[in-house]
């Protein structure tokens, strides 16, 4: 991990002071505050969550709720902290009650996304979720059939690894997807070690190559349960869980 050099930190301020005034979408009306993501800017990893909920909103920080905390967990389990990765969104500014990122939001606040990349240049991108998955494989697959399996690719003209797993707000629901998503993340150190993939070994959206499985390979996923009603983040202002089919992460 090559340290950040001051043009790169001047740079990531400098967008997070353009999240932060952002009006491109119909969000900046709702939101409290926009969640630009944070952690160390020359980190090996990074995690691409769907939008801020409610916490985060309210504190301008990605991943403080419950989801967060599940994160964090996460991470311990293989010896990291938040502080020691970055944590980004597909979208900066929260949704109303949660509801499912919309095309022209996402496609509004994309280049924010691509940019973080750019600088911080890591050499793994866990996608948390169908949402910030779909977007950076460039592929429909749902994350119920691609989780767990590293693809290298070629984003900003910086080849990583993109590494799908479920998303934390998701497995809190569901037991049997904690257990996978435990399982995946304890795949990460490998990967971490593993040498960044050569440059032009694939660019997306339609050129993803999918480079080996890991040794454990991850369980199939039901066919039919890629077509699950997708699940919403449960940091709702009043703590309620959400109903499953409100969810949109599966
Ligand atoms: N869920 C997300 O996708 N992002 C956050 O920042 C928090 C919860």
């Amino acid at each position: 991990m090559a340290p950040a050099t001051d043009d790169d930190l001047a740079a990531l301020a400098a967008l997070r002071a353009e999240v932060e005034a952002c009006t491109l979408c119909e969000l900046h009306a709702t939101r409290t505050k926009a969640v630009p993501g944070e952690g160390d800017p020359a980190s090996d990893l990074m995690f691409v969550g769907e939008a801020p909920g409610y916490h985060e909103d309210q504190q301008g920080r990605p991943f403080v709720g419950q989801a967060g905390k599940l994160l964090e967990q996460l991470l311990a389990s293989i010896g990291l902290t938040r502080e020691q990765v970055f944590i980004a969104n597909v979208l900066k500014s929260r949704p109303p009650n949660n509801r499912d990122p919309r095309p022209e939001e996402i496609a509004a606040c994309r280049p924010y996304l691509w940019r973080q990349i750019e600088l911080i240049k890591p050499k793994v991108i866990c996608t948390l979720g169908n949402h910030a998955t779909k977007l950076l494989t460039g592929d429909p697959a749902g994350i119920t059939r691609v989780h767990g399996r590293p693809q290298a690719t070629e984003i900003a003209g910086h080849s990583l690894y993109l590494y799908p797993i479920f998303h934390p707000a998701a497995a809190l629901y569901t037991p049997a997807m904690l257990t996978t998503l435990q399982e995946d993340f304890l795949r990460l150190p490998e990967l971490l070690a593993r040498a960044a993939p050569p440059a032009g070994a694939a660019a997306p959206p339609a050129g993803v190559v999918p480079v080996a499985a890991p040794a454990a390979a991850p369980q199939a996923a039901p066919p039919e349960a890629a077509d699950a009603p997708e699940v919403t983040r449960p940091e709702a202002p009043d703590a309620q869980p959400a109903k499953p089919e409100q969810l949109g992460l599966f």
